[in-house]
C-alpha cells in the first residue's frame, strides 16, 4: 500500500518513495534539544514520526535508514550548564538519557543513526568553508560567519515568507554585524560572558566559536544520510527559519536537491496555547506516570488527533485512552495466541488511514469499528496477525504499557495463586478473603475460564 503524505514544501499529498537506486529511504527528523526534559508536546512530534518510521518499515522492509540527532550545543544548553554551574557534557548526557528512557517507556524505535551536534564539529566547519568559498557565506566585522540569503534566489520557497516577517525573525542574533537582517548565522564567534569554555576551532578565516543551531542537521544529514534525502521532518515551529535555513545551506554547498519530501507536524496545545518550557504550560511523561498515568495512554492521545491538526491536552483525554486500550487488551487475550499466520484483512482499515496523509485518529476510527464488529469466538490466526500488525504500526505495547500489564509485585502474584487454586477447590469464603486482600493492595484480580489476569486498580 502506497504511503501518502503531506509535502510541506509541494503543498499536496504526495506518494513517499526512495529516490535513489539503491531503493533505501533516508528518512531525517530533527531531534531534541538536550538542555531540560522534553515535554509530551515535544513527544508527539516524536511519536507521530516513529508511525511514520513503523508505515516506512512496512513499507520498505529493511531498506529504511532513520536519522535523528541530538542538539546538544545551542543558547539553551548553554544558559542551562552556566546557570548550573556544571560542564555541558555533563547537562547534555543527563537529560539526554532521560530522553532515551521516555522514548523507550513510549515505544518509539531508535533511530539507526543519533548523531550529536558537538560530535560533527568539523563536518559543519567544512560546509561553512565550502560556504564562504563560493560566496554563500561572509565573515562579520566580529569574527562570526553568515549565510547571504541574496545569494540563494529561492530562499523562503517553503515558508513563502514574507520578507517583513524575515526581517523580524531572522533578525535576533547581532543584527549589527550583518549585511543584511535576513541573514543568519553559521558560525557564532566566541563571547566569554556568555559562552563559558565552549568553543572550537572555527571555518577559515573566522574567530574561534562554535556552529549556529541550522547548520548542524545540514551537516550530519550529508555524513549519515547524504546529499539529497527522502524525507525531512519536524514540528510546525521548524519550518522557518530552521528548516528554510537547512535548504539554503546544503543546496548552495551540495548543489543538488536537498530533501525530495518536508512533512511537519502541528503542536501539542494545553489550555488553548503551544505546549512550551518557556510557557510553563507542559506535561512531562515523567509528570503524567507520576499521575499514575501509563506512558501508552500517552502515545495513545498523541495519536488521537490529526498530526496536521493542533491537539488540545486534557487529563480527561488520558482517562479516555486508558479505557481505550483496556478494550485492546480485552480484544487481544481474546483472539488466541500469535502464530506466524499471515495477516488477514480486518484491521486493513489501519493502515489505509495511515497510509491516507497519516491520519491516524481514522486508524484508531477503523481499529475500533473492526473490534466492535468482530466475534472474538470466530477469531483465526490471521486475524490475531492482523491485530498484531495494526498494534506494531501504532506502536502499542500492551503488554508492556497498558494498564492490564504493569509489572505484578511478588507478593500480589502469590496472592492471586493461591486465590486462584482456591476457587478452583470451590473454597470460595478464601477465595474471597483474598480477593478482599489483593483490592488493599491495590489489584484486581480478573477470572477467565481458564486463568486469570491481574490489574491495578484505577486509583482515586
Ligand atoms: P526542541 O527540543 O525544542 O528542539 O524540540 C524538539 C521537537 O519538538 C521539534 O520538532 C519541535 O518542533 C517539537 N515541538 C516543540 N513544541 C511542541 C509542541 N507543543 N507540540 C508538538 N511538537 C513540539
Ligand atoms: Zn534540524
Amino acid at each position: 500500500m502506497a504511503i501518502r503524505l503531506y509535502d510541506s514544501l509541494a503543498r499536496e499529498i504526495r506518494e513517499l518513495r526512495p529516490g535513489d537506486p539503491d531503493g533505501v529511504f533516508r528518512f531525517y527528523n530533527c531531534g531534541p534539544t538536550v538542555w531540560a526534559a522534553a515535554h509530551i508536546g515535544n513527544f508527539r512530534t516524536f511519536v507521530i514520526n516513529d508511525v511514520i518510521r513503523r508505515m516506512l518499515e512496512l513499507e520498505f522492509p529493511g531498506k529504511v535508514r532513520h536519522v535523528r540527532n541530538l542538539t546538544d550545543v545551542d543558547d539553551r544548553t548553554i544558559g542551562q550548564a552556566r546557570a548550573e554551574k556544571r560542564p555541558l557534557a555533563e547537562i547534555t548526557a543527563r537529560w539526554t538519557e532521560l530522553f532515551h528512557a521516555d522514548c523507550v517507556a513510549l515505544n518509539c524505535l531508535a533511530p539507526h543513526v543519533e548523531p550529536r551536534a558537538t560530535g560533527h564539529i568539523r563536518e559543519q566547519v567544512d560546509m561553512i568553508d565550502v560556504l564562504m568559498r563560493k560566496g554563500n557565506a561572509y565573515r562579520a566585522a566580529d569574527g562570526s560567519v553568515y549565510f547571504r540569503i541574496t545569494s540563494f534566489p529561492n530562499y523562503g520557497a517553503l515558508s513563502r515568507i514574507r520578507e517583513r516577517e524575515l526581517k523580524v525573525t531572522n533578525s535576533v542574533f547581532d543584527a549589527d554585524h550583518k549585511d543584511d537582517v535576513g541573514d543568519f548565522a553559521l558560525w557564532k564567534a566566541y563571547k566569554p560572558e556568555e559562552d563559558g569554555d565552549v568553543q572550537w576551532g572555527g571555518p577559515e578565516g573566522a574567530s574561534a566559536g562554535r556552529p549556529g543551531w541550522h547548520i548542524e542537521c545540514s551537516a550530519m544529514i550529508k555524513k549519515h544520510l547524504g546529499e539529497t534525502i527522502d524525507l525531512h521532518t519536524g514540528g510546525v515551529d521548524l519550518l522557518f527559519p530552521h528548516h528554510e535555513n537547512e535548504i539554503a545551506q546544503s543546496q548552495c554547498c551540495n548543489g543538488v536537491t536537498f530533501s525530495r519530501h518536508w512533512y511537519h507536524s502541528e503542536h501539542l496545545l494545553s489550555d488553548g496555547t503551544t505546549m512550551s518550557k518557556s510557557k510553563g504550560n507542559y506535561y512531562t511523561l515523567g509528570d503524567l506516570v507520576a499521575k499514575g498515568y501509563s506512558p501508552m495512554a500517552v502515545r495513545y492521545v498523541l495519536l488521537s488527533g490529526h498530526p496536521r491538526k493542533q491537539l488540545n491536552f486534557t487529563l480527561d483525554s488520558l482517562h479516555a485512552a486508558e479505557s481505550a486500550l483496556k478494550a485492546l487488551r480485552r480484544f487481544s487475550d481474546s483472539v488466541g495466541p500469535p502464530s506466524g499466520a499471515p495477516p488477514s484483512a480486518i484491521f486493513d482499515g489501519v493502515l489505509a488511514s495511515l497510509s491516507d496523509d497519516l491520519n491516524t485518529p481514522g486508524a484508531l476510527g477503523a481499529l475500533f469499528t473492526a473490534i466492535n464488529a468482530f466475534d472474538a469466538r470466530a477469531a483465526t490466526a490471521a486475524d490475531r496477525a492482523a491485530f498484531d500488525r495494526a498494534m506494531a504500526v501504532l506502536g502499542f505495547n500492551l503488554p508492556a504499557g497498558a494498564p492490564g500489564a504493569a509489572a505484578v509485585p511478588e507478593a500480589v502474584d502469590m496472592l492471586a495463586k493461591r486465590r486462584w487454586d482456591a476457587k478452583k477447590a470451590k473454597d470460595f469464603a478464601t477465595a474471597d478473603a483474598l480477593r478482599g486482600e489483593l483490592a488493599s493492595a491495590g489489584w484486581s484480580m480478573l477470572d477467565g475460564k481458564d486463568g486469570y489476569r491481574l490489574e491495578p486498580l484505577k486509583k482515586a
